[in-house]
Formats: structure tokens, C-alpha cells, sequence
């Protein structure tokens, strides 16, 4: 049976690169990088190489500035994106609570954000959970009415892992830096695949995990800008500058390396050869299918998400009969901890529940064809009508 993985979204799997590079650092280059000794230095000097390749993702002159004492040392690794972002804003909270307790999120936030700021709450913080509009977007006006003057933090999504939106980061940040405040990002999703320039986009915290663009599970990066008081996440030997201490994942941190070099090498090319598919799919799924509408923003959105809303269908039942014909796609409303509560990004951009029940969200990437694309075009449809022909809600809507 033909296999198509349109789940990049969820993980992609580690380029071929990325797998050959880590290896001599499960065996032979096995050194612990605080070791004085060859074999430790062996390891440092890798895990500093692979620094310079995140700095050089994210805009930063590694070379350069790493001779003048500077910013690749804005770059911790952790052990991926859910950390990096609890690292962000607990670190903060902690190192910033005399000056007040008080946190912007937005509503449609990875849960990475969410529950973290759920901890931060049983501790006294209070967090605003600012709206969005129907695609998606934070209205930059609406932080700047929310930042009092216990504000310290802001903490916005570079691009929505469900919907793909991208948020108006650099607007955002003109006014978090008016107002002194912290601004951290969770570019998890965009990492790897579109431009990033930490210094124009103005954030002071960056949260980035390798699996995401082709690189390892397990290990990620938060950009801290020189000068962001945070409190150390975890305490130990003095690792990361002190910032995180555990013996660093070597093998880890140098795929990361890798995966973020070639994907700047590949980045636009593969981004306009996405978009075609990306938009093409779109196309053909609201052409084909009835009633069924695209979500998130028509083009301030990620070059490989496609998420739309089939009505009088359950996203689950869409998946498995995919799933049954080799497509491997996923669902805004995840039937997580046996309940089946819709997407809280779904509800955010305002659909009402049951729409938000049918939703698909497919997500291209490395290996996507035409092939794959006109595949699904040809499966899907007789799969929703099907289903559609077995719902009452079908039956009775005129
Ligand atoms: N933030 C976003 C936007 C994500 O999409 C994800 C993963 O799905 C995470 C954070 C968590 O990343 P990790 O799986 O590396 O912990």
C-alpha cells in the first residue's frame, strides 16, 4: 500500500545527514564535554560547532561575535521545545517577580506554554490570555493594552503548530520593548522552515526543538539574549554557562547542528516547492469536498500546513479511514485523556464545537510529492462522503 506521511507538524523523521554526523558521538567521540582531557575536548568542540549552526540559524553572527566573547553564548540547549519554553518562562517569572507577577499569553499558546502557565498560577502569577481574530492573529494593540505595570513578561507563538498562522512577532516586540517588558516566542514550528532573525524580530527569548525540522527528539534551544535575567532551570554542575546543568546530549546537539545548516541550506527552495503542494491540496480539498473551509490565515501561514474544517464529520473517524489507505494526517480535536474536547485553538478563531470536531490537519514536508498530494485528493472524498452518509446531522441539516 502506498505511504503518505502528512504529519510533519507532529515530527519529521532525522535527514540522512543529520543521522551520520551523530553517530561517532554515541562511541568512539564519547567524551564528556567538561572534561579536560582530548576526548572531552573532542566532544566541546562539537557541541560548540553545532552553537555556531543554531546562532547562524536564528541570525545571529556566530564567527564573529563568538571571537568578541558574544552571542552564540545567547544559545542553551535543552532537551527540545516543551522545555525551552517552560525554561523561558519560568525562568523568567522567577528571576522577575519582585518587579510583579504578571504574564501575556495568547489563547492559542502549545500546551508547553499553557500548562507551564498553569504551574506559574498555583504560584501566585496571573496571566492574561489575550483573543485572537478568526485566522488566528494576535492584535499587537491588544498586548499593549494588556501590559500593566506588573507586567514582565510577553509570550507569543512564532507560528501556530495546529493552524499554521504566523504572528505579527516583530510588532509586537516594538511594544514589549517600549514598555521594558520580556518578549519570548515559541518558534517551534518555525524553525527550519522559514528566515529568522532574533534581532529584527526584536524577541529576547527564542524556543526552537530539533525533531521539528529534520533533526533529533530529545534536544532543542532557547536563544536568550545577553542581559534577560532567568533563573537557572536545572541545578547541577555548572553546564550551559550555568544556565542548565546536566552533562549535555552530544549526539543530540550536533544532529541539531546539522539539521539547522542544511535547513538553511534548503529553506527556500523547499518553502516554494511546499507552498505549490500546500496550496494545491487546499484547493482541491475545498473544491472536492463541500462544506468544508479552510483554516487559519490564507497566506501568513506555515509553507506546509493545510488545516480545514469538513463538516458533519468527526476528525478521528477521517484519520483512521486515511490511516486505512496509508495517509498518516491528525486532528485538531485529539481525543486526549479519554475526553473529546475540541482544539482550544479551534474555539479561539471561533468555530463553534461541532465544526471544531472535523477537523483534519495535514502537514507536508521533505518527502511530499505531487503524487502524494493528488493521492489524497482522490481518497479523501469518497472517505467523507461516506461518512457524511452514515451522520444524522448529514441527513437533517437542510
Ligand atoms: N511548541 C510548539 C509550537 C510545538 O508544536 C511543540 C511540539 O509539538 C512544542 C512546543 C514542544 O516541542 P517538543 O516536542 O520538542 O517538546
Amino acid at each position: 500500500m502506498k505511504k503518505v506521511y502528512l504529519d510533519h507538524a507532529a515530527t519529521t523523521p532525522a535527514h540522512p545527514e543529520v543521522v551520520l554526523a551523530m553517530q561517532p558521538y554515541f562511541s568512539e567521540k564519547f567524551g564528556n564535554p567538561s572534561s579536560i582531557h582530548a576526548f572531552g575536548q573532542e566532544a566541546r568542540a562539537a557541541v560548540e560547532k553545532a552553537r555556531e549552526q543554531v546562532a547562524r540559524l536564528i541570525g545571529l553572527p556566530a564567527e564573529a561575535s563568538a571571537k568578541a566573547g558574544g552571542s552564540v553564548e545567547e544559545i542553551v540547549f535543552t532537551s527540545g521545545g516543551t522545555e525551552s519554553d517552560n525554561f523561558a518562562l519560568e525562568g523568567v517569572a522567577f528571576a522577575n517577580e519582585n518587579k510583579g507577577k504578571h504574564i501575556i499569553i495568547s489563547k492559542i499558546e502549545h500546551h508547553a506554554v499553557l500548562e507551564c502557565c498553569e504551574f506559574l498560577k498555583k504560584r501566585g502569577f496571573e496571566i492574561t490570555y489575550l483573543p485572537v481574530d478568526q485566522y488566528g492573529l494576535v492584535d499587537p494593540q491588544e498586548v499593549k493594552k494588556a501590559i500593566t505595570d506588573k507586567t514582565i513578561l510577553v509570550s507569543i507563538m512564532h507560528a501556530n503548530n495546529e493552524i499554521g498562522t504566523i504572528e505579527p512577532i516583530a510588532e509586537i516586540s516594538k511594544i514589549t520593548r517600549e514598555k521594558s517588558v520580556y518578549f519570548h516566542t515559541d518558534a517551534v514550528q518555525i524553525a527550519g522552515h522559514l528566515p529568522i532573525n532574533v534581532k529584527d524580530l526584536g524577541v529576547d527569548l527564542l524556543s526552537l526543538s530539533a525533531h521539528k525540522f529534520y533533526g533529533p527528539k530529545g534536544v532543542g534551544a532557547l536563544y536568550v539574549k545577553k542581559g534577560t535575567r532567568l533563573v537557572s532551570f536545572l541545578h547541577g554542575g555548572g553546564q550551559e554557562k550555568g544556565k542548565r546543568a546536566s552533562t549535555e546530549n552530544v549526539p543530540g546537539i550536533v544532529g541539531l547542528g546539522v539539521a539547522c545548516e542544511l535547513a538553511q541550506k534548503m529553506m527556500a527552495t523547499e518553502g516554494s516547492r511546499l507552498r505549490v503542494l500546500r496550496d494545491n491540496l487546499i484547493k482541491g480539498i475545498l473544491d472536492k469536498i463541500p462544506e468544508t473551509t479552510l483554516n487559519g490565515h490564507p497566506t501568513l501561514r506555515l509553507p506546509n500546513n493545510v488545516n480545514v474544517s469538513i463538516k458533519y464529520v468527526e476528525g478521528e473517524s477521517i484519520l483512521l479511514n486515511l490511516d486505512q489507505q496509508g495517509i498518516a494526517g491528525s486532528t485538531g480535536s485529539a481525543c486526549t485523556s479519554g475526553s473529546l474536547e475540541p482544539s482550544h485553538v479551534l474555539l479561539a478563531i471561533g468555530l463553534p464545537h461541532e465544526i471544531a470536531h472535523g477537523s483534519l490537519r495535514l502537514t507536508l514536508g521533505s518527502a511530499t510529492t505531487e503524487d502524494d498530494i493528488n493521492y489524497v485528493l482522490e481518497v479523501l472524498p469518497p472517505i467523507v462522503e461516506k461518512l457524511r452518509s452514515m451522520s444524522p446531522l448529514y441527513k437533517g441539516r437542510k
